[in-house]
């Protein structure tokens, strides 16, 4: 297979791009595997892609249902960041981004992650006191974050509204600058191509219809290309989870699907360099800009259960007015695109990564909606989880029976209802 250089893209520019292989192969699924894996996410293909480079264990199938990054991988505001502080994320979140800030090389595709830095907006003493601890928790882990006096963010993002009548008025923010954004398709295409050229065989078009049982163990599954049987199965399915929990006949999750909305606008010039997140009463919106120039955001659930992609109007008025609220310069610009994933809430806001009642069944979801940045160390500790049997010690709480032992990973503190964790 073509590795990606200056020299490749040269060669090939004279050659009249003729010397390109496919990204990767289109294999009909083989009877039996090694791993399957259901879901060709982010977080499934980089769970083969660590299993076949960490674990050696290559005889891998990724099932798909429709294409590469047609879920939440490809419907994203794309952003990347580690400003998590309670035991069981910080460490998690941490090694996620450091896994990102090579990813580009590791897998030889590029990711075109961009450092740009995360911008909190503060509007309140109380507020600033409580990022302070979150900021300096991930400063004491080794991780980076500051807290900007309104001056600074001044200086640096000179075009928000600094109106001294706003409904609520900036007062300092927090900042973690190695955060930013990825493209997001690259990231699923990068790691197809990284685990198929490792012998992966990743299955486009491949639906899940059916989980056979015998006792304790998944025998096979059945899909729309046939009984496919796997020594180990893995679900990496977001916001389908609770519909292969129920295949399998395990009963209900401690989960809810609920959709999510994102935004783009028409192209602009260079406007905004940096992630902003404006989030005050009830209100929450996050934007940057993409390298096309379209003004990419997004803001809270759309508040209702569902497995549908399409989303409703009401969070169009609601992020609409979170974008004029802050940088009222957006007032004339032109929406080109909306669209909705959907998304696996759990009770806490956490994920889970767990063995299951079932022997040779794993579980990965719960990714609420930060499941992007989690994309590496998802699948670096998903791999390890089904290579080895057991969790690695920074996933260990992240299992079902949490909340019987009475361990939340609240970040937000919303307390036990899946649609308030943002
Ligand atoms: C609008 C929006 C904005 C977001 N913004 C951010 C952000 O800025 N930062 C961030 O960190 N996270 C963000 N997220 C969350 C993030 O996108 C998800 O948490 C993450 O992508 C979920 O993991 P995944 O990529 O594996 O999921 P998906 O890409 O949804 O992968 C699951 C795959 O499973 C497949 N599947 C389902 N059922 C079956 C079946 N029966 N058989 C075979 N295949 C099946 C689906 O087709 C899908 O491709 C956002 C999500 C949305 C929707």
């Amino acid at each position: 297979m073509t590795r990606y250089s200056a020299w490749s893209v040269f060669w090939n520019g004279l050659r009249g791009q003729r010397g390109w292989d496919r990204a990767w192969r289109d294999p009909e699924p083989k009877p039996a595997y090694d791993v399957v894996i259901v879901g060709g996410g982010l977080h499934g293909l980089a769970t083969a892609y660590y299993l076949a480079s960490n674990h050696g264990i290559t005889n891998v199938a990724v099932l798909e249902k429709g294409w590469l990054g047609g879920g939440n991988g490809g419907r994203n505001t794309t952003i990347v960041r580690s400003n998590y502080m309670l035991p069981g994320n910080r460490r998690f979140y941490e090694h996620s981004l450091e896994l990102w800030e090579n990813l580009s090389h590791d897998l030889n595709y590029n990711v075109m992650f961009s450092q740009r830095s995360h911008i909190t907006l503060l509007h309140s003493p109380a507020a600033r006191d409580a990022a302070a601890r979150r900021y300096n928790t991930m400063r004491l882990t080794d991780s980076d974050g500051e807290l900007w006096s309104l001056d600074e963010l001044k200086r640096t993002v000179p075009h928000l509204n600094y109106a001294p009548g706003a409904r609520f008025p900036i007062i300092a923010a927090t900042v973690q600058r190695r955060a930013g954004t990825a493209r997001h398709d690259a990231v699923a295409w990068g790691y197809a191509r990284a685990a198929d050229q490792r012998g992966v065989d990743i299955i486009q078009n491949c639906e899940v219809t059916g989980v056979h049982r015998d006792g304790a163990r998944v025998t096979g599954l059945e899909t729309t290309r046939g009984t496919i049987r796997g020594a180990k199965i893995g679900f990496a399915v977001a916001g389908n989870t609770s519909r292969l929990w129920r295949m399998a006949e395990l009963g209900t999750l401690p989960i809810e699907t609920h959709k999510l909305q994102a935004f783009v606008t028409e192209p602009l010039k260079p406007l905004l360099d940096q992630v902003v997140v404006f989030g005050v009463a009830g209100a929450h919106f996050y934007i940057s800009q993409s390298d096309k120039g379209g003004m990419v955001f997004g803001g809270d659930l759309d508040w209702y259960k569902s497995y549908a992609q399409r989303g409703n109007l009401p969070p169009v008025q609601d992020c609409a007015e979170c974008a004029i609220s802050i940088l009222p310069c957006l007032g004339r610009v032109r929406l080109l695109r909306h669209w909705s994933g959907v998304m696996d809430m759990s009770m806490d806001g956490s994920f889970f990564m767990c063995r299951t009642p079932l022997q040779n069944l794993y579980l990965n979801a719960g990714w609420n909606y930060g499941g992007f940045k989690a994309s590496p160390a998802s699948g670096w500790y998903f791999a390890d989880l089904i290579a080895n049997e057991r969790p690695d010690p920074v996933i260990e709480n992240h299992d079902l029976r949490r909340f019987e032992r009475g361990i939340n990973i609240d970040e937000r503190g919303a307390g036990p209802d899946p649609k308030l964790h943002g």
